[in-house]
Order: C-alpha cells, then structure tokens, then sequence
C-alpha cells in the first residue's frame, strides 16, 4: 500500500515525502486505516520504538484537526520532555504544509500566567499537561485526540524515581499514574455514552504488564487492538 492509498490529504502527503518516507510502515498500514476511517475508533497498540508509530499517531492527530478552529484539538502525552520534543519535530516536519499550530506542554515552556493555550496539537509530559487541563488552561470543548505514547513508562510503578508513592490495595501508584487517570476519568474523556464527541484515545506501549492492560481496558474502551 502508498500513503496515497491510505487516503490522507494532500498537505499531509507533501510533508511525509518531505521527510523522505516513501511508502507505509507496517504499523503505519495498519493504524491509519483503521484510526481515519472511524473518529470514534479507540486503538491499543504494542509497539517499540523504531517502527514509525510516531508517525502514525502524528498523521492521525494531523487528519483529524479543523484547521479554521484555534483551540486544542489533539493532545499527545510522552513520559520525558526529550520524547515530547521528538513527537513536536515530527508534528511540525509532517505538519510543514499544513496551517497547524503547536505547544509544549512541558515544565518551564508555558508562564504560570498562561491563560489559554490556542494550539491545535500539544505535546507534552504528564505532570504540565494535567495542571494545565485542571487549570483549564487547555480548553477540551474541540478535543477530538488524545494520544499516550510509551504508556508502559508513563504508568510505570516500579521506575517511580522521585515520585510520591502510595500504596493503595497492595498496588502502588505513582504521580503520574494517578494525573493520567484522573484525566481521563474527566470530561470530555468520561463523556457517557460514548458518542462523536467523545475524544478518540491511542494508547502506545512495548509491553502490557497487567495494570497497563487494564488501564488500557478501562480507559479506551472498545479499542482496537494492533500488535506488531
Ligand atoms: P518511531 O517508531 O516512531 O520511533 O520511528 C522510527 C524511525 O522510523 C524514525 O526515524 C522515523 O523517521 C522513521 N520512519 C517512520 N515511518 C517511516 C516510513 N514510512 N518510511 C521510512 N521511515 C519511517
């Protein structure tokens, strides 16, 4: 299959052979269709770095904006701001021929004083990305993507590092565990019934131990699954 098949715009397909991609990585081939044809589709995928999920997510997050609305359409969580950065090159290589405008939702980017963020794509860390939402700093009423990649490190319990840790029914969860939960246990996310308005969440991870799994379960219901 070529990009073309795939049924991207034609802004998009100038960004990607800009960046030299000629044809679909196999995880490329499979998320797309899937994640483009349906806007309510959830999806879980398991997958390591190195083959192009960063792509396929960024292609969908650019597919899925309204271009004529300045407010955050699509967020993108990463366990570390140098991933964040990594995702925020591809957004805006891929995004070149497209009007998309684009934040950082990392510690020290954003003034404290930041009232409302008007980029369509944010990529950032668990810890900015929850205040700024708590703070409403992010406004979710055009949120249409939410992405998690590398899950597995963004829920991690046992690499917890300096993070607070609290044991709770003999399981232990870390700050970041419980921003993201608590994010996704808030509107727009927990919006029932599911409906077009609900945003559509891709969750990222090499591996599934169990409390990613039943994250997983529990906070993109009915995702498609795709391994590789
Ligand atoms: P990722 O798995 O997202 O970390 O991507 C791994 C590497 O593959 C990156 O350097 C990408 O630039 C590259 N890449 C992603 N998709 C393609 C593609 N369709 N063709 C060639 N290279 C790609």
């Amino acid at each position: 299959k070529s990009f073309e098949q795939l049924g991207l715009h034609e802004d998009l397909l100038k960004g990607i052979y800009a960046m030299g991609f000629s044809k679909p990585s196999k995880i490329q081939e499979r998320a797309l269709p899937l994640l483009l044809s349906n806007p309510a589709t959830n999806m879980i995928g398991q997958s390591q770095s190195g083959t192009g999920k960063t792509a396929a997510f960024v292609l969908t997050m650019l597919s899925r904006i309204d271009y004529s609305i300045n407010k955050p359409q699509a967020l993108c969580l990463a366990p570390s701001r140098e991933l964040a950065r990594q995702i925020m090159s591809v957004v805006i290589n891929m995004g070149k021929f497209t009007q998309v405008q684009t934040e950082y939702a990392i510690k020290e980017n954003l003034p404290k004083s930041a009232t409302h963020v008007t980029a369509q794509i944010i990529v950032g860390t668990p810890g900015t990305m929850y205040d700024l939402l708590r703070r409403k700093v992010i406004d979710t009423s055009e949120l249409k993507v939410f992405v998690l990649d590398e899950a597995d490190n963004m829920l991690d319990q046992d690499g917890l590092g300096d993070q607070t840790l609290r044991v709770k029914k003999c399981v232990l969860f870390s700050t970041r565990y419980k921003q993201i939960r608590e994010i996704l246990n808030s509107h727009p996310f927990s919006m029932l019934p599911r409906g077009p308005k609900t945003p559509q969440i891709i969750l990222f991870s090499a591996t599934f131990p169990d409390h990613v799994r039943q994250f997983a379960d529990k906070f993109a219901p009915g995702a498609n699954k795709i391994e590789l």
